[in-house]
């Protein structure tokens, strides 16, 4: 009886060894299919041949006695690896480097949910993969946009407890790029020590993440102390390390046999359906092949009209995507503010997904594009359980086409197209607080060339404030000619100018010279200057499009409209839709005037532009008596608005004392706009 059963084991393991040999062969072909597909540029997944060979399936079963259900669930997942491996030919994970390792960039430990969803991520690459352990995720974005890690991989919300909002606000700031996700199925256990009792125990390590996945098991004990840490492997390996048989953590099984610790008990999280989905990211966006389903996530902030957000959405509907993802959240300093996070089926290789962005930029004032990648959700064929195996299946229905807007024809190829008329017809109005600039609207910046003192500013903010202006002026790091020159009171005085402006209840700008400072000075200005001499600095004009204030950009001294458009485009094209142009004098062979003030530019402008458009006369004429009348024609021509300098003592000003207006003269200026 014994050796009959010995017999029949060993007969199921051949049989078992067979079955794996076949599938390994199985696969050997897929792969082979996969090469000739991509030689005919045959999309990966053919649904009718899948629906076809798992109907044949079935009914090649009956003859066996094998039942449906039980077929379809192996071939399921039979199809499923086969269509993984042949996406992996597509669209491999290859380092920069060619040394033959991958190095991956966690928040957390060995056994972490982190290693564990990557190890899965990058579990066909052949390459060895190296962990760089890091405490935050911010440390795990420095270390790929440094150059330390090839690829940061990155939790963003779960099934249970939702997004991680500190990963939607690291994705905004971040150079790197949306490769991959990849969905991990996390099964918390409570664990222990080898002598521990789910009864013994006092404390809980966990993960607040944990915490809140388990909520109703931790609940039912009451007598726990629960103690937070920043990750789910760490508090296993606390576990080991204090050797208590009171204290219990919230781990993965995974993590408990890597630290050898005891499962209390399984399965405790609320949900037993409980995934995270995670992101890989890298310092360059990778291009999918299109014949991979593939998603596309985004950040907007929509533009502050009515109903912009439902305009924004319905461009989906147009182009019939799918979104499979809106989130919403507060913009860091913008008190009020929403950024959406958006995720959608759709490829940006795909000039129609093109289409519909550029078609998307109209209703936003920030866009950016986190990345392309290929989407972990492998749809299931549908089979039909009464179909006939021997029948010819049925060719699905036609989509109607969807009414597409067509780009309009350009006269002359532009170099630049978001800043274009072309893309966008209507004026693009810039509100702060109550004040909007564009469109029919004449508005007045006013204030010192530079901040130099607390009483000065104050003065100005109070002056500007009685007789009208709407924003207030006032630089801090100077761009001046001779290092010798005042250069500005930096960040001393980005904090008197805020404080007046907030005194007074006017927004505040001031110009920004380096890329490192845009963050800084954009947490405490309303709008960022672009100085005519950095009209071209290439990474400056990046970090301020990167960034979701305003930013005034000035036409360099000696540059054309077309290359004044041309940097807005590097504004535009970086996410931050809230460019203002300004015209403030160009270098001529005239040297009666500090430069020549170009006001043909500004119909020029509106005809090419839908960006509004200011005029700085102070800096044009450079002359203070001569300010006024350049002021006002800047208004009869059609600008958006002025910029003046003014100061409480002119002739004391610290930097560029010769065009700043006496008060009077301010005064003098703002009723005659007026009467215009
Ligand atoms: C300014 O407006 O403070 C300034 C420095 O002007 P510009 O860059 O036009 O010279
Ligand atoms: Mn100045």
């Amino acid at each position: 009886m014994n050796k009959n059963i010995e017999e029949l084991r060993k007969k199921i393991n051949d049989i078992d060894t067979e079955l794996i040999k076949l599938l390994a062969e199985r696969r050997k072909v897929s792969k082979e299919v996969v090469i000739a597909k991509k030689e005919s540029g045959k999309p990966i997944r053919d649904q009718q041949r899948e629906m076809e060979l798992l109907n044949k399936i079935i009914s090649i079963g009956k003859e066996y006695n094998l039942d449906s259900h039980f077929l379809t669930k192996i071939f399921y997942e039979i199809i499923d690896d086969s269509v993984r491996l042949q996406q992996k030919y597509l669209q491999n994970y290859k380092p920069e480097n060619d040394a033959g390792i991958l190095r991956i960039a966690i928040q957390g430990i060995e056994g972490s949910y982190s290693y564990l969803a990557s190890t899965q991520f990058f579990a066909h690459n052949e390459e060895e993969l190296i962990f760089l352990y890091k405490d935050t995720f911010d440390e795990v974005v420095e270390a790929v946009e440094k150059g330390e890690a090839d690829f940061a991989v990155l939790p963003i919300e779960n099934t249970t407890s939702g997004g991680i909002n500190e990963v939607y606000d690291l994705l905004l700031h971040t150079t790197l790029s949306i490769v991959g996700e990849e969905k991990f199925q996390v099964k918390h256990c409570l664990i222990g020590t080898q002598d521990a009792t789910i009864s013994k125990l006092t404390k809980i390590f966990t993960h607040y993440q944990g915490a809140s996945q388990c909520s109703k098991f931790l609940a039912s004990l009451p007598n726990c102390e629960i103690s937070f840490y920043s990750d789910t492997a760490m508090s296993a390996k606390k576990i080991v390390e204090e050797n208590n048989p009171q204290y219990g953590a919230i781990a993965s099984e995974e993590a408990a046999n890597l630290f050898n610790v005891k499962i209390l008990k399984r399965n405790i999280a609320n949900q037993s359906e409980n995934f995270t989905r995670f992101l890989v990211c890298a310092r360059k966006p990778k291009e999918v092949d299109l014949r991979i389903p593939a998603k596309t996530s985004l950040v907007m902030a929509t533009s502050h009209t009515p109903g912009s957000l439902a305009k924004a959405i319905s461009v989906f509907h147009k182009y019939n995507v799918n979104m499979t993802k809106l989130e919403s959240r507060p913009i860091l300093g913008n008190p009020w503010e929403e950024m959406f996070y958006l995720d959608f089926e759709g490829n940006t290789a795909d000039p129609e997904i093109r289409q519909l962005l550029d078609e998307l930029g109209k209703y936003t004032r920030f866009l950016k594009i986190l990345g392309t990648y290929p989407s972990k959700d492998i749809v299931k064929t549908k089979i039909d359980s009464f179909a006939d195996a021997s029948r010819e299946p049925e060719i699905e229905k036609e989509e109607k086409p969807v009414e597409k807007e067509l780009p309009k024809k350009q006269k002359v190829k532009k170099s630049y197209k978001l800043a274009s008329r072309d893309y966008k017809p209507e004026d693009t109005i810039i509100k702060i607080g109550d004040i909007e600039i564009g469109g029919d609207n004449f508005i007045v910046i006013a204030g010192p060339c530079s901040v130099e003192s607390h009483d000065q500013i104050f003065a100005c903010a109070n002056e500007a404030k009685e007789h009208g202006a709407h924003i207030l002026r006032g630089g801090c790091f100077k761009p001046r000619t001779s290092p010798y020159s005042f250069q500005g009171l930096g960040f001393e005085g980005l904090n008197e100018l805020e404080a007046a402006g907030k005194t007074f209840g006017l927004p505040v700008i001031t110009e920004v010279l380096s890329p490192d400072q845009v963050e800084a000075v954009a947490r405490q200005a309303d709008i960022l200057q672009i100085g005519a001499r950095n009209m071209q600095n290439f990474s400056l004009l990046k970090a301020v499009g990167r960034c979701h204030r305003p930013v005034m950009l000035k036409r360099g001294m000696m540059s054309s409209l077309d290359e004044l458009l041309n940097a807005a485009e590097y504004i535009l094209s970086q996410g931050n839709r809230q460019v203002i142009l300004c015209e403030r004098g160009i270098r001529t062979f005239e040297t009666a005037t500090r430069n020549t003030l170009d006001l043909s530019a500004i119909p020029i402008l509106k005809e090419l532009t839908h960006l509004p458009i200011i005029v700085d006369p102070s800096h044009a004429i450079g002359q203070r008596d001569k300010v006024v009348p350049l002021a006002k024609a800047a208004k009869v021509v059609g600008a958006h608005g002025i910029m003046v300098e003014f100061h409480p003592e002119p002739e004391k000003a610290l930097s560029d004392p010769d065009q700043a207006l006496r008060f009077d003269q301010f005064e003098e200026m703002m009723r005659d706009l007026r009467k215009l």
